[in-house]
């Protein structure tokens, strides 16, 4: 029987219920957002103690479905002032599934204590977690595991989230007990903070796998899928040979690779930060490519990135990062890129934000361009230590913005654009401006369509048929993947197999003992998605936040020359607002 851990930081219990009937057929992301939409008044101070972090595995958790390790992060975003799912992999997702645990809430005013919740099989507590806070994620994992045991998987906020950023992740530990991964967006690490929680350490040690109401049909769907996935050409060949950073090239020579603050759409020195660069680099000096970042995956498209010495850098050293800290501040130093990654890891910042955040910080001329090393000095001296310059540059993109005099911001709802120009790839324009997330390509990645051809074909420089095109694919990526808690990279295959799609549902179907269909998950994604919107409405969001920052329509983006023309009515279309009345 699926559970939820209701965790009060005020009182210090940490108490199970049995997962209420509302919530029964929830998992990942529809249960984050759930219950917080529920539970949270959506007008609230997202730092303040009305505002809960709910953590939660998806519907698939524990389970031997493929990739389903993935843990979403939800609450009222710091960043965004919206609702936030945030998700990662790494190993909790699937520790809290083979606990029965379909989420942790956690709430209350800690009134200054600090708290480490430790769950396993026989329970959950609160300890007092003061000898952690402070410490830097790698450092606190470490001491973590070394209390409690080698095979505990932590969750954690780092120094950002302590400092209260509205850039600061939440970092969650891989395979190898790494703080690596992380639900990096909108500010999680902060509100998790806030709660006092330093961390979560979760310990599956006896625990046996969740029970499946039909083996048979289980396992023969999960063969189905596995089998698609080793037949793709993206997840059997491209991202095992050169990881997510394969993209850098890809979206060179689309013209799409936002360069110098997103002024341009091609990087001249992208070969020197490419994923094929950083898989020689890995192989001349014995670091590794096709790493995973959850037991189960068998794409495996991270990395261990090392320096000259053969001495580790940084793990999941990935496409956004290098072009958020690379290309887009006009940095073609892969090492110091490496070395950024780390930084941004074991502080606790997402890497677009940061990424976003130096560029605009170099338009207004704190750095000069491709300053790597002054980046880095900023990560090391000032981000880490709270300064008066850290807390400028660590509550994000639009706030450097502001501080620095610029108005050239990459944003949509308050939270920075990532890795893909909207002028060249409009599809993706679409989510980001729709999404209720803000800014955020995983949530609808039309860049498969548009660029890569997976699923059909839709002309990136054409606004026609980018709408259907996003929104499909959002109610697809709510449903089948952040809600069964699967990675994403596995609607690489799923959007041109069929069968592989179908497998996701008829897993799910055999885990619960129900009848699920591809058009019923399709709808569940769509339910979430409603949900999320409806929460920002009550938030205050109207239609101007569903729209791109007006440069991207009257900037042309070299070297196609367009700009956005996107019509707001269709965005209005995917986001479910009735047409204004002309009067
Ligand atoms: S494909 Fe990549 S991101 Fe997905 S589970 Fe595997 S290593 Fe993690």
């Amino acid at each position: 029987m699926r559970r939820l851990l209701r965790v009060d930081v005020g009182v210090g219990t940490a108490r199970f219920q049995e997962i209420p009937e509302e919530f029964a057929l929830l998992g990942g992301r529809a249960l984050t957002s759930a219950i917080i939409a529920k539970e949270v008044d959506p007008r609230s101070d997202p730092l303040g103690p009305e505002n809960k972090i709910v953590f939660a595995g998806g519907l698939l958790a524990g389970t031997t479905a493929p990739h389903s390790s993935r843990l979403s992060v939800g609450c009222k975003s710091p960043l965004t002032g919206g609702i936030k799912e945030s998700n990662s992999g790494g190993q909790a997702g699937n520790r809290m599934g083979r606990l029965d645990i379909a989420a942790i809430v956690v709430q209350g005013d800690p009134a200054g204590k600090k708290w480490i919740l430790h769950v396993d099989r026989d329970g959950a507590t609160l300890a007092d977690g003061s000898t952690y806070w402070g410490l830097g994620n790698y450092g606190c994992a470490d001491a973590l595991r070394e209390k409690y045991g080698e095979k505990a998987a932590c969750v954690i906020c780092g120094p950002a989230g302590e400092f209260g950023y509205r850039n600061s992740s939440v970092a969650v530990t891989d395979p190898d007990g790494r703080p690596c991964r992380h639900a990096g967006r909108g500010g999680t690490g902060a509100v998790m903070a806030a709660r006092g929680l330093k961390a979560i350490v979760i310990d599956d040690s006896g625990a046996e796998r969740p029970a499946l109401a039909d083996p048979d049909r289980f396992n023969k769907a999960r063969k189905t899928l596995v089998a698609g996935l080793g037949t793709h050409p993206v997840t059997s060949s491209g991202l095992p040979s050169f990881g997510t950073a394969i993209l850098i090239n890809v979206m060179n020579e689309a013209g799409g690779l936002p360069t110098h603050n997103f002024h341009y759409g091609t990087f001249d020195q992208a070969e020197a930060i490419s994923g094929e660069t950083l898989a020689k680099n890995c192989d001349e000096r014995g670091g590794k490519h096709e790493h995973s970042c959850m037991t189960g995956c068998v794409i495996h498209c991270s990395n261990e990135y090392v320096d000259k010495a053969g001495t580790y850098v940084s793990s999941g050293v990935e496409y956004e990062s290098i072009w958020a800290l690379g290309a887009n501040c006009d940095n073609p130093d892969l090492d110091a890129i490496a070395a950024m990654d780390f930084q941004c890891d074991d502080i606790g910042l997402d890497t677009i934000e940061m990424g976003d955040t130096f560029a605009v910080a170099m338009e207004g001329g704190l750095l000069p361009w491709g300053d790597a090393q002054g980046m880095l000095k900023l990560l090391r001296e000032e981000l880490r230590n709270g300064t008066e310059l850290g807390r400028k540059l660590g509550n994000g993109c639009e706030h450097a913005a502001n501080e620095f005099g610029v108005t050239h911001v990459p944003v949509v709802k308050h939270q920075g654009i990532p890795a893909y120009d909207p002028r060249a790839v409009k599809g993706i324009g679409v989510t980001y401006a729709t999404s209720p997330m803000g800014a955020d390509h995983t949530s609808g990645y039309a860049v498969a369509t548009n660029i890569l051809d997976v699923g059909g074909h839709v002309d990136p420089l054409d606004a026609e048929g980018q709408c259907p095109l996003s929104q499909g694919l959002q109610e697809a990526t709510a449903g089948f993947f952040d809600s069964a808690g699967l990675c994403v990279f596995l609607a690489f295959a799923c959007l041109d197999q069929p069968e592989s799609l179908a497998a996701i549902p008829e897993m799910i179907s055999a885990r619960y003992g129900t009848e699920m269909s591809v058009a019923d998950l399709g709808a569940y994604g769509a339910r979430v998605l409603a949900t999320e919107r409806e929460f920002n409405q009550r938030a205050g969001f109207t239609q101007a936040d569903d729209r791109l920052p007006s440069f991207f329509s009257t900037e042309p983006l070299p070297p196609h020359g367009t700009v956005w023309d996107v019509a707001d009515q269709d965005l209005d279309k995917v986001c479910g607002w009735s047409p204004v009345l002309e009067l």
